[in-house]
Order: structure tokens, then C-alpha cells, then sequence
């Protein structure tokens, strides 16, 4: 029994973003801030936005998605994150609390902003650790800046942690990468997304994100000041800031630091924009998707010995386009002996604690001087499994990949008993 599709595959473009993306290359006004031809417009676009251009017209699709006030779009994740710094004021050798387990933009992003990442622990739903958070605000009273990363959408305790930071003046922002449709609290209220507990969100559209534009990302806010700074850091200068579609109306709030702000040159450009425009609008059906998939998965490996897989956080909702579980009583030799069990069976697992995994703290060497000593962190990833659903799995393929993890498992004949490690969870 082997499985045969590719677990990298990313979702394909929209006919219509395709339409879209060819008029575009065909007139060759890719630069947002260009010309504008009437023409490049879907049928259903509102006639009064036949002059903007299509980067503005995601901002605000997406702005009406996400429920944020403003919108603007970059060119990655990991851009987003590192403006969102520079225009809560950042200054060089400041420090930020961050996720020790995340991806590497994470960290990285502080680092380009000239600060220092603050890493704090993860718990076993794959969060941070409030325990630990709470005593590092204790021990490091001088640190006023979190980028809170929703890693693989596990979203953590958001309304405890907006309290402690308000509290403590940190200030929040949220790695919504993997964020994206995630609700919070979603019996209670309609449109209760992720990405409202800070003041600055961070989105990506890269390949592997919910949206599909290779590479790209975007900045969220309600904050007037905060949103004229980032239209302008992003690269708008002059008056190009009149072209944006999801801004603050007062001119005055650029007038007044446009001289202050650099232009750091992270623009998105149109023909990304129209490969991702008519993407806003499928979000929802491939959350559908992914989640009834991700939910039978659950259900087909839930009571496998050996195999603990963590549970949302109250009030979070979570929406799958990959599971994580934890291989438990599991020696290094039993995770590398499951995983390349699962390999020979087409079914690709990573682990996030091994060898050169972007997700391993241990590999951020360019953002400390010692490795920081994060042992609940360090234990988890060891043993921590990832295995991406992507769209094109149906829940056939499903029932073949939990069987097959099954019957690795059962082949492995491992002790029931025996604790191979430290670890238990
Ligand atoms: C992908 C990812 C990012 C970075 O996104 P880019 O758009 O590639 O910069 C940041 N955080 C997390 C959790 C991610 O998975």
C-alpha cells in the first residue's frame, strides 16, 4: 500500500487571476503605483474602482475579509512583520518576545529590525507557555514588543495575553501566517477572526499559506498612524499614498512624518495582487475544505498508541491545511525509523527538531550569541510531526494516509511500556 500524491502542492490560481495576471503582462502595468487602463478589471468589480489598481483593490478585498480597518499589501510575511516594528518604533537593540517554536521569518525579521528576539516557551498544544511568559515579563521588564506567531494556526490564549501585555505595555503583534479565516471565540460572535487582539497583523501569501502567490504578504490595522507609517515604509512616496483604496482619509497623517519614514521598497506589485484577488473570495470554501479533512485525520490516528495529538485552546477554532502530532516514548532512532517508514510509503513527514528544520530554534544561530535554553520547547520538537493536506487530497486519500501511519506504527512493535525518553506529554 502506497500513496502517490505530493504533500508540497500548492492551490492553483483562479482562472480568473490568470485572465487577470495575462492582460496585465500583456500591457505591462505591474507596478502599483503605474498607470491604470479601465480595462484591468473583473466583471463584478465595482465600477467606482475602475482607476485603481489591482494591488489596491486586493488591500481592500482583503480589509473586508479580515474585518481590518487598513490594509496594505507587501512582499512577504516576513516584510510585514519587520515594518510592523519599524512603525511601533523600534529602535536598535531593543528587544521582542517571540515564539521559540515558529518559523524562521519569525525571528529573522527582528533581527532586520536591529532587535533582539526574546524566545519563550511552547506548551504541549504547540503555544506559548503563559507560565513562562508571565516570568519572563518578571525577569525581562524591559522588553515592550511581542510578535506573537500563530504557528501552523495554533493559536494561543489571545485574551490572556493581550491582557498581560496591555498590563505590562508590550506591545502586540500577530503572526497570522497561518492565521488566516482562523476565528476566535466563533460561537459567540459572527466575524471573529484572529488578528484583532494586537494592534498590527501579519499575513503571508506564500506558496504554502492559505492564499497562493509564491511570494507575498500583508499588513493589517485599525491604528490611522500606524497604517499611514506602513503605506509609507512599504514604498510609497510623493502623494502615491492617494492610491491606496484601504487607507486612513486624513492626508495630514502622511503629510506630516513623509519625510520621517524611509522607503523600504517592499511593494507588492499588480500581478501578484490579480492572482490573489479572486483567491479572497474561495477562502472560506477551502477552510470548508481543508478542516473536514484535517477533522477525519484527527479521527483516524485519535487513540493510536504512541501518538499524542495536542488540542486547540479554548475559544480557538482551528482550521487545518496541516497536522502536527507528537510521537510519544519515542527514541531519536523510533522517530527517524517513523518517519522514514512513512516515507517509503509516499506518506512525507517532517520532523520540526531535526537537522536543518527552519522550525528549531537551535538553528536561529544569527539571532543569539548562546543557544537559549528552552527545554520544554526542545523536547516537544523532537518528537513533533508535520504533515502538510494540501487541497488536492481528498478524504479517500485520507483514510489511506491514517492507515498507513497506523500500520507503521503496528509494524514498529514498540513496548507499550517503555519510556524510551524523557519525554511525556
Ligand atoms: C511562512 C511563515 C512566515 C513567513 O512568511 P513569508 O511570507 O514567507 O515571509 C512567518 N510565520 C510563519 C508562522 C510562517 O509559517
Amino acid at each position: 500500500m502506497k500513496f502517490t500524491k505530493s504533500f508540497d502542492a500548492p492551490n492553483p490560481i483562479p482562472e480568473k487571476g490568470i485572465r487577470n495576471a495575462i492582460k496585465l503582462m500583456e500591457n505591462g502595468m505591474l507596478y502599483r503605483y503605474g498607470h491604470v487602463d479601465n480595462d484591468i478589471t473583473f466583471d463584478d468589480d465595482d465600477p467606482a474602482h475602475a482607476n485603481e489598481s489591482e494591488v489596491s483593490k486586493l488591500e481592500l478585498a482583503f480589509s473586508q475579509y479580515t474585518g481590518h480597518k487598513y490594509v496594505v499589501a507587501v512582499n512577504s510575511c516576513g516584510s510585514a512583520m519587520f515594518i510592523a516594528l519599524k512603525a511601533m518604533g523600534i529602535q536598535p537593540g531593543d528587544k521582542v518576545f517571540t515564539n521559540g517554536f515558529t518559523f524562521t521569518a519569525v525571528p529573522s525579521s527582528i533581527v532586520h529590525a536591529n532587535a533582539i528576539p526574546v524566545y519563550l516557551e511552547c506548551n504541549d498544544q504547540y503555544v506559548v507557555d503563559l507560565d513562562h511568559f508571565k516570568e519572563q515579563i518578571k525577569q525581562q521588564p524591559d522588553v515592550k514588543y511581542f510578535i506573537l506567531s500563530h504557528m501552523r494556526g495554533h493559536v494561543a490564549e489571545l485574551d490572556k495575553i493581550q491582557a498581560l501585555c496591555d498590563e505590562n505595555n508590550i506591545r502586540l503583534i500577530e503572526d497570522c501566517a497561518h492565521g488566516l479565516g482562523k476565528r476566535w471565540n466563533a460561537e459567540d460572535h459572527d466575524n471573529n477572526f484572529v488578528g484583532h487582539h494586537c494592534e498590527i497583523a501579519c499575513y503571508s501569501s506564500q506558496s504554502h499559506k492559505m492564499l497562493n502567490s509564491g511570494e507575498g504578504g500583508f499588513i493589517a490595522t485599525d491604528d490611522k498612524q500606524l497604517a499611514a507609517y506602513c503605506i509609507l515604509a512599504a514604498g510609497s512616496y510623493e502623494q502615491l499614498y492617494k492610491k491606496h483604496l484601504s487607507r486612513p482619509a486624513d492626508d495630514a497623517l502622511f503629510e506630516n512624518i513623509k519625510f520621517e519614514v524611509p522607503n523600504f521598497s517592499l511593494r507588492m506589485n499588480n500581478l501578484t495582487a490579480a492572482i490573489l484577488r479572486p483567491q479572497i473570495d474561495l477562502i472560506d470554501e477551502r477552510i470548508a475544505s481543508y478542516k473536514e479533512k484535517h477533522d477525519r485525520l484527527i479521527e483516524l490516528l485519535t487513540g493510536i498508541e504512541h501518538i499524542f495529538i495536542p488540542e486547540a485552546v479554548d475559544n480557538a477554532e482551528h482550521v487545518g491545511d496541516s497536522l502536527q502530532f507528537n510521537l510519544v516514548d519515542f527514541s531519536n532512532d523510533n522517530v527517524n525509523d517513523f518517519v522514514s517508514r512513512c516515507a517509503d510509503k509516499g506518506v512525507k513527514i517532517q520532523i520540526f527538531g531535526i537537522d536543518d528544520n527552519a522550525r528549531d530554534f537551535r538553528n536561529w544561530q544569527y539571532s543569539f550569541d548562546e543557544t537559549p535554553d528552552l527545554e520544554n520547547t526542545a523536547d516537544i520538537i523532537a518528537c513533533a510531526c508535520d504533515l502538510r493536506l494540501p487541497m488536492t487530497f481528498t478524504l479517500e486519500d485520507i483514510e489511506l494516509i491514517g492507515t498507513i501511519i497506523n500500520e507503521v506504527i503496528d509494524d514498529m512493535s514498540l513496548p507499550s511500556s517503555v519510556k524510551l525518553k524523557k519525554q511525556s506529554i
